[in-house]
């Protein structure tokens, strides 16, 4: 076989080094990677690696040896052993140590701090050049921030190519952002140490026309989780190990998810330096599949938004490093594959919609560093057109083995750089330059989010992501007035008025690709070829954000007078009118539940109906502030970026005392992420919580004595019998606890024993809960399981066949006069995972009563037409009962003869009330997949169960999703401000009332 031909050619270059380097060095066929003859070898660390190493197959001429130094400590000097040892992981920490070792022992490294996760924990980038060009950075980045900024230059492409010739790029590596993916930060420790010390030529010229720039962890937080549980696992090797159940603070995988959001510090991070650097490359790297996917190339369809030129680079880079990957024989590298390269969601995509190139490997990992005997699927191990030489099926692995390939593709792919580092400054050049010409060549000119006091709110939270993002904002100094093409062709075009202060994302510079993919809608053909969407296929902000944009063709617009806007919080925190009483309107901002904690209940009431003062409309939800110090107020409601109206009286409707409830934040033990992202929501807007898990309730009999409102965010795909009987208890205990072996661990929340679930004592207290007056928060997975345990009578879960993969849905209130609706117009656009939706019923039990035969709809065969009605011979006819014709949002209504004597039919005051359903089909989708549409059409999304006392929403969509869904917080933030006000009086008697059912009152 060819590869073992290699094989043999790599052990011959090792046995000549070892052999006291005679004259050649060679590294096999292809002299491009020849090591320098004169450079000693580190025989111990040598011997070790290859030891390690399970089969000389998994390594390359480029990695199979180290050079030695005099001066420069290799990594085992903190390892104890040599990088991607087995048993062993380092902490962050162990790892910074080491990169500033380097940096004390070697001119050509640089340290630097880039900032801190959320639990504190420091995040750094290393810079490894030669010494030159690190004195030089400081000049070498004022170059490179003209090409990434070529206004700058005046978009003169003379004065760019001199730029471009004195110039060197920087490649920016990053590894860990996935916690159990645990190679990178060993793998990147050697690979510094080879680029700072190696003699071979390639490496001599990597390091002379270019800066590698590495952030060995970027997930801090979970690496050292991670650690602190593989030790636990090295402590008990006979024991089965708990799953790693928080990574970071928040999220676990969806931290690379947050490229669009922008929420978490490690993204703020990692953009702050790849900008900061003014890096051509942002490469991540991951494990999952075998042996190295550089998905680079990814499959189709491609981001919509990114230039072209980035698609080419893609290919170049991508295959270019496979073929190299090739040439050394090593098994199963490929770059096609599963994985589209639609959302720009990935940590890898802040370089690909800023003028970089984004790339990510993914290689095989254990999980850890055990060595492992690893059998393949198939689909892993198939030979395919574009992996002919695949991994074999059966294979020892080794963490090892990893740092090989991991080390051996990242040298010759930044081999290929350092050769062409004049074409990709001049790509890069060039794709800011038509970033910068976005209005003027494909559109569009502008997006306009238009001066509207009832959006301000979240007008400052979409314009503050954007700023995030780097993205430059401006302001109408002036009214504008644009044409808007229509939506249909042949339609006429419309004229939208702008008015003065409007803020506006103007096309014309440098980031403008970010902010058209993020501000522009998604459309995923039903039928495109690619059926396995890797993830959301919509994302569009202002439907996320709920707020109106306007996007911008007209090149005229651009000649408005406007300014800069350093700062979008000025748009809000406004107050107007005189009076002792503050009025702040509920218009769907998310931080009025935030500011009722701030400034104490007692002092805020409630508006339960719209009202107009002072030739002021205030919408129901109204906050009405009243007994504190002024300036006490204002402060608060800036903070808030919250706009207030003073009024001298309280208004004449009726009002209640806003909730500041108890409230209890419950989390599963099987996953934390989904619910992660809605502690950081509740989090950011000021709202606290007691964070306790399924198994505390267990033991909580008085659970309404504690809490008023019991928040369980979705667990993400979990049935209802592992919410309730956790996983299997055949092995044994698995303790997330802090402990001298595992002192990162158990911060957020400990238990002994993560496998009970919630118990049935657990579900008892949870039900009493909710008959005594509380309010029990569900959404998807916890909303289906709420039902099926009974907690949500009438309530049932409906899934047609729609195709729905992280679309954007428009959505329609059906009771705008329920607390959660409050502050809300007619429609939401709402992110809807995959289409889950409710159907609600009168009865227990029922699945929202469909008619199995309705002949007004589909009349039997008979006498006349479709039109006439049959009916038999040689009788008198009687008329039916007009059957009833109820909306997919409604319950069938019961008939005198379904009430008679049914003890399954639900008293009116708990029957379920539907606060939000989907729109008609014609109207559904806003943005991303929606294929058959018609089977969730018009169904309910948002439902008030009640039982007992109390209450339980239901939510089939997320409403807090990826820091992504701010329009749709504020549905739960009223619901809880609210809590005591959801329950309904028993209706009084009415004239015929067991015959006909009426809508109920609230
Ligand atoms: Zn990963």
């Amino acid at each position: 076989m060819r590869f073992q031909h290699l094989r043999f050619a790599a052990l011959l270059s090792l046995l000549a080094v070892s052999a006291a380097a005679p004259a050649l060095a060679q590294s096999g066929l292809n002299p491009t990677f020849d090591r320098d003859p004169h450079q000693a070898v580190d025989q111990e660390y040598t011997k070790k690696m290859k030891e390690y190493t399970t089969d000389s197959a998994y390594t390359s001429p480029l990695v199979d040896y180290l050079p030695a130094s005099n001066t420069v400590p290799t990594p085992a000097k903190v390892l104890g052993d040599v990088a991607g040892a087995p048993n062993m992981l380092p902490y962050a920490e162990d790892t910074y140590k080491y990169f500033r070792m380097l940096e004390r022992s070697s001119p050509r490294v640089k340290v630097v701090t880039i900032g801190h996760s959320e639990e504190g924990r420091e995040m750094i980038a290393v810079a490894i050049a030669d010494k030159d060009l690190l004195d030089k950075q400081k000049e070498n980045d004022a170059r490179l921030a003209k090409l990434a900024d070529p206004r700058l230059i005046g978009m003169d492409d003379a004065k760019a190519r001199a730029l471009v010739d004195a110039s060197f790029p920087v490649y920016y590596i990053t590894g860990t952002i996935h916690s159990p993916e645990t190679g990178a930060p060993t793998a990147l420790m050697e690979l510094a140490y080879r680029l700072a010390v190696d003699d071979s030529p390639y490496i001599k010229y990597i390091r002379s026309h270019m800066i590698v720039l590495i952030t060995p962890v970027v997930e801090v937080d979970g690496r050292d989780r991670q650690v602190d549980l593989y030790k636990w696992h090295r402590a008990h090797p006979d024991l089965q190990y708990p799953r790693l159940v928080y990574w970071g603070h928040y999220v676990a995988h969806d931290n690379n998810r947050d490229a669009m959001g922008m929420t978490l510090n490690l993204t703020n991070n990692v953009l702050s330096t790849y900008l900061g650097w003014h890096a051509q490359v942002l490469h991540d790297l991951h494990e999952s599949v075998p042996l190295l996917y550089d998905n680079t190339i990814g499959d189709g369809p491609y981001n919509a938004w990114i230039d072209p030129l980035l698609a080419d680079e893609w290919q170049e880079l991508g295959w270019n490093n496979t073929a190299q990957m090739q040439s050394f024989g090593m098994p199963g590298v490929f770059t096609h594959g599963d994985f589209d390269t639609w959302s720009p969601g990935y940590l890898m995509f802040l370089a690909g919609l800023h003028n970089g190139i984004s790339r990510l490997y993914e290689t095989f990992g254990n999980g850890g560093a055990d060595t492992e005997k690893r059998i393949l699927s198939p689909e892993d191990y198939s030979r395919t057109w574009y992996r002919q030489n695949p991994p074999p099926p059966v294979l020892t692995w080794s963490q090892r083995d990893n740092n090989n390939y991991e080390q051996s593709a990242l040298l010759t792919t930044l081999s290929y750089f350092s050769k062409n580092t004049h074409h990709f400054l001049e790509n890069y050049y060039r794709k800011s330059k038509r970033s910068i010409e976005k209005p003027a060549t494909e559109g569009p000119v502008a997006y306009v989010l238009p001066k509207n006091d009832a959006e301000a709110n979240r007008q400052v939270q979409l314009l503050k992501t954007l700023q995030l993002q780097h993205v430059e904002l401006s302001q109408l100094d002036e009214a504008a007035t644009v044409s808007i093409p229509a939506a249909k062709r042949g339609d006429k075009p419309t004229t939208v008025n702008l008015p003065a202060g409007s803020y506006v994302v103007r096309m014309d510079q440098p980031f403008s690709r970010i902010a058209d993919a993020l501000l522009d809608k998604q459309f995923w053909a039903p039928d495109d070829p690619q059926k396995h969407p890797y993830d959301d296929t919509g994302w569009s902000f202002p439907q996320l954000f709920n707020v109106k944009v306007v996007r911008v063709t007209d090149v005229a617009f651009a000649k408005n007078k406007m300014s800069p806007l350093p700062d979008p919080s000025v748009a809000t925190g406004h107050v107007d009118g005189t009076g002792s009483l503050f009025a702040v309107s509920n218009t769907g901002q998310t931080s009025l539940l935030g500011l009722v904690f701030k400034l104490k209940p007692e002092h805020v009431s409630i508006a339960e109906k719209a009202f107009d003062q002072d030739g002021k409309h205030f919408n129901p939800g109204t906050l009405l502030i009243h007994d504190l110090p002024d300036t006490d107020v204002t402060a608060a409601l800036k903070t808030a970026s919250l706009d207030s109206v003073r009024i001298a009286t309280m208004p004449s409707v009726a009002t209640h005392t806003a909730a500041a409830p108890r409230i209890a934040f419950m989390h599963s033990w099987l996953a934390t992420q989904t619910e992660g992202w809605w502690r950081y929501a509740f989090d950011k807007a000021g709202v606290p919580y007691d964070y306790i898990s399924t198994q505390t309730i267990g033991g909580m009999s008085d659970l309404r004595g504690r809490y008023d409102v019991i928040v369980f965010a979705p667990v993400g795909h979990a049935s209802s019998d592992q919410i309730l009987n956790g996983t299997p208890m055949y092995g044994n205990a698995t303790p997330w606890e802090k402990t001298d072996l595992t002192p990162n661990i158990g911060v957020l929340d400990h238990t002994t024993d993560t496998r009970p679930g919630m118990g049935y004592d657990g579900l008892k207290h949870l039900r009493e809960f909710i008959e005594k007056g509380g309010l029990l928060i569900t959404c998807e997975d916890t909303a289906q399981f709420a039902i099926e345990m009974g907690l949500a009578p009438g309530v049932s879960v409906s899934r047609g066949d729609a195709r729905v993969v992280g679309t954007v849905l428009n959505s329609t209130f059906v009771t705008p006069e329920h607390p959660a609706a409050w502050g809300y117009g007619a429609n939401l656009p709402v992110m809807s995972a995959d289409g889950m939706t409710f159907s609600v019923s009168n009865t227990i039990g029922g699945r929202g009563g469909r008619t199995l035969m309705d002949p007004y709809q589909q009349r039997p065969t008979g006498r006349g037409l479709v039109g006439d009605a049959d009916f038999p011979q040689g009788r008198k006819i009687i008329e039916p009962e007009p059957l009833p014709q109820p909306k997919p949002w409604e319950p069938r209504p019961l008939n005198e003869e379904q009430l008679r004597n049914n003890p399954s039919v639900i008293p009116e005051q708990y029957r379920p009330e539907v606060v939000l359903r989907f729109t008609e089909t014609k109207d559904l989708l806003l943005s991303g997949l929606l294929d058959k549409g018609g089977a969730i059409a018009e169904h309910p999304i948002v439902v008030d169960a009640h039982l007992g006392a109390g209450n339980v929403l239901l939510f089939a969509n997320n409403p807090v999703y990826r820091g992504e869904t701010v329009g749709s917080y504020p549905l739960v933030f009223n619901a809880i401000m609210n809590f005591d006000h959801l329950q309904r009086q028993p209706p009084a008697p009415k004239k015929d009332a067991a015959k006909k059912e009426a809508p109920m009152e609230k």
